[in-house]
Formats: C-alpha cells, sequence, structure tokens
C-alpha cells in the first residue's frame, strides 16, 4: 500500500512575519508516531510543506494530512485535490477535533482526538475496504507499548532540532484558552511512557541534544524523577517545557539539571491574579515568578518566558511591564501571544456567548492577531502593543542588560548567543536553510547549552 502523510504549512508560512529557521525546528513528530502503525512493506512518505515543496502529483492509496487551524485552508485544499483524483483522504489533528463537521467535508475519515488509539483500528478497516466515516479516541487510550516511531521518514537534514520527542499527551491543568481539553474530550487528558520506553527511544536518538515536545515536562513528578535518575551520565543536554510551581516546588528541577536540562520554556502569561482565575490558570496563582526565574537562572537554566497580552484586566502599561520584568529577570527568550480563543476551548465558548468574537477566519488565529473583542484596549492597541514588546524585547540593549542579571560571566554570554542567535542573525538562518547547512548548528546549539557552571 502507498501512504502519504502530509504537514501542511501554517499560514505563518505565508505572512511577512514568517522566521524560516522557526518552522525548521522540530520534524512532524506526530506523523512519524503514526507512520509506525503501518506495515514494514508499505511505501511510506512523510511530507513537511515547512521544509520542503509538496508533491502533490502522485496518486497514493492513503493519505493522512494533519490539521492545526492555521494550516485548516491550506489542509482543505490538499485534500480536496487528492480526493479530486480519487484518492482516500484522512484528515486528523487539533483543528479537526475542535470543528469535525467542517473537516468532514475534506475528508473521507477523520480522526478526533490523539489517533494512536484510532488509526490502527481505521488500518484494519481500511485493509477490509470497510472504513469508518470517523473514529473518536476513547478513555482506553494509551501511548504505551507504541512501536517504535518511524524516524527514518524524517529528513533529519532539513531540521535544527531533530532529536524531538513526546513522553505524555496532554496536561494535568486546565487552563480555559488552551486547545487541550477539546482535544482530549472523552477520556484521560494527561497520561505517559514508561521510563524505560522514555529511556530506549532516547537511546535510539544519535548526538548528545534533545528537545522534550511534552506541554508540560514534570507533569508526571514520579515518573520523571525516575527518568531524570536515568538519564544521569547519559550525556545529554536537553531543553522543555514546564509549569512555574514544578519549577518552585521540591528538588525537581535540581533533578532535571542533573539529567541534562538547559532550557525551559515556562508559561507565566500574565502578572494579574484576576486574569489567572479567568482563564483556570489556577497553577499559576501566587506564584513568586521572580522566584522561579532566579531558581533557573541559579542553575545555569535559559528561560523561554511565555506571555499572553489581551486578557480582560489587561490595560495599555501591560506591553511595557512585561517585557521590563523579562528584561529585569534575565529571561533569555520571550514568547509573546494576542489571546486566541480557538475553536473548542472553554474561552471561545465563553467569548461567543458574549458576543466578542469579531473573526472567524482560522488564518488569523496565529496568536499575532486580534479576533475578538478586548476590554481593557482596542484591537488596534493589543496588535500594536504585541509587536511594540516583541521589537523591544530583543533590542541589543535589552538583550545585553537581560544577559548581566547572570552571576557568571560565560553565563552571560551563552545568554546573548542564544537570544541574539535566535532573533538576530535571520539572514544568517535563511542562508543556512537554503544552503541545507542547518546540522552544522546542531553543535554550535550543544556548546551553547553545555554546562558552564563552576558552581
Ligand atoms: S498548563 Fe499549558 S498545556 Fe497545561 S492546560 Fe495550561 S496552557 Fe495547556
Amino acid at each position: 500500500m502507498k501512504v502519504k502523510l502530509i504537514l501542511p504549512s501554517l499560514t505563518e508560512a505565508k505572512s511577512p512575519f514568517f522566521r524560516p529557521i522557526k518552522y525548521s525546528l522540530f520534524p512532524p513528530l506526530g506523523l512519524a508516531t503514526l507512520a509506525s502503525y503501518l506495515d514494514p512493506d508499505d511505501e511510506v512518505v512523510l511530507q513537511d510543506a515547512h521544509v520542503e515543496k509538496l508533491d502533490l502529483s502522485d496518486t497514493p492509496d492513503l493519505v493522512l494530512i494533519q490539521v492545526y487551524i492555521t494550516n485548516a485552508k491550506r489542509a482543505y485544499t490538499i485534500a480536496d485535490h487528492y480526493r479530486q483524483k480519487g484518492v482516500f483522504v484522512a484528515l486528523g489533528g487539533l483543528h479537526v477535533t475542535s470543528l469535525p463537521e467542517e473537516a468532514s467535508q475534506h475528508a473521507d475519515t477523520i480522526f478526533l482526538g490523539p489517533a494512536e488509539q484510532t488509526f490502527p483500528l481505521f488500518l484494519e478497516d481500511f485493509k477490509r475496504k470497510s472504513p469508518k466515516k470517523r473514529y473518536q479516541s476513547t478513555t482506553d487510550r494509551t501511548i504505551i507499548n507504541q512501536p517504535p516511531i518511524r524516524r527514518d521518514l524524517i529528513k533529519r537534514s532539513k531540521y535544527l532540532v531533530p532529536n524531538s520527542l513526546v513522553i505524555s499527551r496532554g496536561c494535568p491543568h486546565h487552563c480555559n484558552f488552551c486547545y487541550k481539553d477539546a482535544f482530549f474530550k472523552g477520556g484521560r487528558s494527561f497520561y505517559t511512557q514508561r521510563v524505560d520506553e522514555i529511556l530506549t527511544e532516547i537511546d535510539r536518538l544519535p548526538g548528545k541534544h534533545l528537545y522534550f515536545l511534552d506541554d508540560h515536562l514534570f507533569g508526571d513528578p514520579k515518573l520523571v524523577r525516575e527518568l531524570f535518575e536515568g538519564m544521569r551520565g547519559m550525556n545529554r543536554v536537553f531543553q522543555a517545557a514546564a509549569t512555574v510551581p514544578s519549577i518552585l516546588h521540591g528538588d525537581l528541577i535540581e533533578k532535571a539539571y542533573e539529567a541534562g536540562l538547559r532550557s525551559l520554556f515556562v508559561g507565566f502569561e500574565t502578572f494579574s491574579q484576576e486574569n489567572l482565575k479567568a482563564s483556570n490558570k489556577n497553577q499559576n496563582l501566587k506564584q513568586n515568578y521572580e522566584y522561579a526565574a532566579q531558581r533557573l537562572r541559579d542553575l545555569g537554566v535559559k528561560i523561554n518566558g511565555s506571555f499572553i497580552f489581551g486578557l480582560d484586566t489587561d490595560d495599555k502599561d501591560v506591553f511595557k511591564r512585561t517585557v521590563d520584568w523579562g528584561v529585569q529577570n534575565g529571561i533569555t527568550t520571550a514568547t509573546y501571544h494576542i489571546l486566541t480563543p480557538y475553536p473548542g476551548t472553554g474561552l471561545y465558548e465563553q467569548m461567543q456567548k458574549e458576543k466578542r468574537i469579531i473573526s472567524n477566519d482560522w488564518d488569523l488565529y496565529d496568536t499575532r492577531h486580534v479576533v475578538y473583542q478586548p476590554k481593557g484596549l482596542s484591537a488596534k492597541e493589543l496588535e500594536e502593543g504585541y509587536h511594540w514588546a516583541y521589537e523591544n524585547f530583543y533590542t541589543w540593549q535589552n538583550i545585553y542588560k537581560a544577559s548581566s542579571i547572570h552571576n557568571e560571566l560565560p553565563d552571560q554570554f551563552k545568554h546573548l548567543l542564544y537570544a541574539g542567535g535566535w532573533k538576530k542573525f535571520e539572514p544568517l538562518w535563511n542562508f543556512l536553510i537554503n544552503a541545507g547547512g542547518l546540522k552544522s548548528m546542531l553543535p554550535v546549539l550543544e556548546t551553547i547549552l553545555a554546562d558552564v557552571k563552576t558552581k
């Protein structure tokens, strides 16, 4: 059987703000995971439109497309193209789960929720020539005893971070703006692999660097404690995401550091307790953000702080306050978002009830555009403030100021290299991507992330 797996490009890839490096970081791991359920003698092609030109001239037996909100239009166009040729098309992903009626107009089959449970069932039906229109993931889902991810389908040289992995699905929390609850409806919304399986997967990955793409790596503290113990001595450096309280409480963050953690994505989101409560982001309530940042800095762990603009108590000062806080607390890189009510979330429902949704153009649901009526700001002020924050946080002056918060000179230098390298050397990244030289930058990243501590 011939199978084609496609990740269409997100809308950002067509926007003037498109940064090719941002979309050349991680391979499409979800599709490579589903490919592991195919037969060894199936002919499988995996294409990622962010790093290669899609070849749509073929006629495989099955096309499977991963749909996010901002690639939905392109995904549907590709799906329609193949269906017109008589090819069977299956769609899955976050957006399909949020809006199944919309997606099913462009598909022979759709997958709702995570597809590790349903894709093998579909394959059996497909081979018997009786596939269903819809497969819904249920409460029995698991990622234990999965076949090895088909990493052979990934064009490693096209990605800066080919060694990405995900050891869990979902997250134990329930923020009302997050896609998660809609995607995992009807079953567990947080579950993990076993430690021995994770260590085996890590062993399969060449080199030193790893990137855990889990929403919250420390979501199961007991499991990751064992994992970090198992990773000691593996000589890895890794990057991941976790919540503020998981940094503050206990010694898990030190254990992670000892296992190789060198940069952490942290969802600070807002400094306002009202905003946190309204967003059901209770895990951040009354947490000491400054101490969390300090704890990471003291360990030598770089911080990618995530912040949301446009929550209901945000006013015109929120942009400067947030940028200043990031600089004063030595945040290495900041990711700013305009609040985006994704369909299927509690936030979308609430905004709809309040008649505040002003656009259903999914291409604009990219956290760079205002698609709802904000309260304390106009839509224009919000968009302008968002761009202002990015520009200001990433001035050389502020990068330098934030780097100088570190005690050790090597930490300061690496902060400069990491933040500057990420935002200030776009032409170099573009050159490397076009020349096929991205893989030569991985050792540089590993060096920047390497341990500099003398403490
Ligand atoms: S902590 Fe992050 S992943 Fe978890 S529900 Fe909140 S936003 Fe989503």
